[in-house]
């Protein structure tokens, strides 16, 4: 199970939420939808500690972490058990799609190469790039890029995996194979939080959508229902604009 309570996070002055509750289920697939500013991706962050909340709890797994107290130890285990997708996948130019795969399970999992590549080569295969073990992510799609960048998440086997607007860099003729793999994993039954403008993509696997705006959650639902009965006015109006 996955638990935020009391999640706050400001940068200065500027208070981006303040007390976030969300809770997700082993196997749960969220969606979370809200206009540009309203800290969808800060959210993400501060579950994955990138960047580090100012109050709340964090439950991942078998890991209860108070924010304000958290311990580097703490730390670095709430990072091994939530994965990271990156709008800009955020691969290592210097290394190769394989080599970009086996990193964590080497310096994180402590694997040797050997094993490290050995499995790297199982996840080039699940997302269909075992043919691309050795390119460097200069000579691959965007598509195979983010794909790359969700075999290095896939490769950590963490609780969950947060994507962020996952792909929105990509030109628009590979965001269906992206999106393919990511239902790929949920019809594996990944936990997944996703921040997306995908709207299809949120009614075909997400459990739950969630809507947030300035910092708050204002509903959640299935999308079924959030998109065809949203409550809240903030709701019905950013939906508006994006069905
Ligand atoms: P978008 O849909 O445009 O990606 P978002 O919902 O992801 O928006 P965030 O990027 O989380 O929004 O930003 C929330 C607020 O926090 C914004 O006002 C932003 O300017 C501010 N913010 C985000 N990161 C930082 C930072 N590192 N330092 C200062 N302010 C930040
Ligand atoms: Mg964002």
């Amino acid at each position: 199970m996955i638990e935020l309570k009391g999640l706050r996070k400001q940068f200065g002055d500027q208070v981006v939420f303040d007390a976030i509750d969300l809770q997700l289920s082993r196997g749960e697939i969220i969606v979370v939808v809200g206009p540009s500013g309203t800290g969808k991706s800060t959210l993400l962050r501060c579950i994955n500690f990138l960047e580090r909340p100012d109050a709340g709890q964090l439950t991942v797994g078998d890991l209860q972490v108070d924010v304000t107290r958290a311990t580097q130890a703490q730390i670095l285990a709430l990072r091994r058990r939530t994965a990271f997708v990156f709008q800009n996948y955020a691969l290592f130019a210097n290394k190769t799609a394989l080599e970009n795969i086996a990193e964590g399970m080497i310096v994180v999992d402590r694997l040797s190469k050997r094993e490290a590549h050995a499995r790297a080569r199982k996840i080039l295969e699940r997302i269909g790039l075992a043919d691309k073990a050795d390119a460097y992510p200069a000579s691959l799609s965007g598509g195979q890029q983010q794909r790359v960048g969700i075999g290095r998440a896939m490769a950590a086997n963490a609780e969950v995996i947060l994507f962020d607007e996952p792909t929105s860099a990509l030109d628009p003729q590979w965001v269906e194979e992206v999106l393919g793999l990511m239902k790929q994993l949920a019809a594996e039954h990944q936990t997944m939080i996703v921040v997306t403008h995908e709207m299809q993509f949120a009614r075909d696997v997400a459990d739950r959508v969630v809507f947030m705006d300035e910092g708050r959650i204002i509903e959640q639902a299935p999308p079924a229902t959030l998109f065809s009965q949203p409550r809240d006015e903030r709701t019905q109006r950013f939906l508006k604009k994006i069905l």
